[in-house]
């Protein structure tokens, strides 16, 4: 017997809409992924998630959900989607253990991973003032010096943001020359708390020995020269990859990779994404289980229909 609803990803459109499912009596089968709890296990406080005045951490937000969803019978697979047949009746997944399962319904909720730079210092210091998400972790360096690496618009709003909080920030960037539209670079480079580092790449982030970051070390591309940093915290900006790769040449994608949908549904029946594998403008959590839910609205009413 296929599943009724098999939900990929745990990050907080996942978890939603294995809440919501779950509560329709859906018995959803949740696959977590490579990143158990998604981006939000990556960051400390969530200071912006409705419902806690006092801010939540994000892995104690992500494993109430969890705990929430466990309650209403949803059921969890660690393992990670690697193939896909959306067209087949049933339509089939292919885990990476290589179990084959089927299923009726199918809310697909990867997320987007943001890039960084791939440095071993950097990956030490993720969540300890290295991060992706101003937004996110931006008020909690207040008065400090910062400094975010991209040239493009997110580089440019995530600069523009943190000047609320940060005394300086810094924007290290490549080339001598911002990608960003020009109005944003325009802001940018007006911006009397913004200085620019032009022409320059991280070559590590220091501070890995006392666990938060104390600067970066920079290598200017042009004169090879190298030169020290001194910020408390590292916002990387230069882009997002969506989780889509299992489900390539199958649904449709943007131009970046992601899914394009209509109020979560793909143009398969029964097949709805939800959270930032869908979303490159608002990447919210909240946003994320916004959609997470309006998919499990959607998986309902397309089982209804399906069983009538
Ligand atoms: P993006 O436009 O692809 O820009 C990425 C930036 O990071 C580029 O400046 C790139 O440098 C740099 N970069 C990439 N890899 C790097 C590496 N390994 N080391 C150092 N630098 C690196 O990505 P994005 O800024 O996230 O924007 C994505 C899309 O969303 C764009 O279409 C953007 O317009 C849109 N967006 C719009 C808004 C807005 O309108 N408010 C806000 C955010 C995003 P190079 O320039 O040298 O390639």
């Amino acid at each position: 017997m296929p599943e009724k609803v098999i939900i990929i990803g745990t990050g907080a459109a996942g978890l939603t809409a294995a809440i919501y499912t779950g509560r329709a009596d859906l018995k959803p089968l949740v696959i977590e992924g490579l990143e158990p709890g998604g981006q939000l296990t990556t960051t400390t406080e969530v200071e912006n998630y409705p419902g806690f005045p006092e801010g939540v951490m994000g892995p104690d937000l992500m494993a109430h959900m969890k705990q929430q969803a466990e309650r209403f019978g949803a059921r969890f697979i660690m393992d990670r989607v690697v193939a896909s047949d959306l067209r087949a009746s049933p339509m089939t997944l292919k885990l990476e253990g290589g179990e084959v399962l089927e299923a009726d319904s199918i809310v697909i909720s990867t997320g987007a991973s943001a890039k960084y730079l791939g440095l071993e210092s950097e990956q030490k210091l993720i969540g300890r003032g290295v991060t992706s998400c101003a937004t996110c972790d931006g008020a909690f360096y207040r008065d400090v010096p910062v400094a975010v690496i991209g040239g493009g618009d997110s580089a440019a709003e995530e600069a523009l943001f943190l000047t609320r909080f940060a005394s300086k920030v810094y924007v290290v960037h490549r080339r001598d020359e911002l990608r960003a539209s020009k109005i944003m670079a325009q802001r940018v480079l007006e911006h009397l708390k913004i200085e620019m580092v032009w022409d320059s790449v991280v070559t590590a982030v220091l501070g890995v020995e006392e666990n938060e970051v104390k600067g970066l070390r920079l290598r200017n591309v042009k004169t090879d020269e190298e030169s020290t940093l001194d910020v408390a915290a590292m916002f990387v900006a230069i882009g997002h990859t969506p989780n889509t790769e299992p489900f390539k040449g199958q649904l449709e994608m943007d131009d970046k990779g992601y899914l394009t949908t209509q109020q979560t549904r793909t143009e398969i029946p029964g097949v709805f994404a939800a959270g930032d594998v869908q979303d490159s403008v608002y990447r919210q959590a909240i946003t994320a289980a916004g959609t997470g839910c309006m998919a499990a609205l959607e998986v309902e009413r397309y089982l209804a229909e399906l069983h009538e």
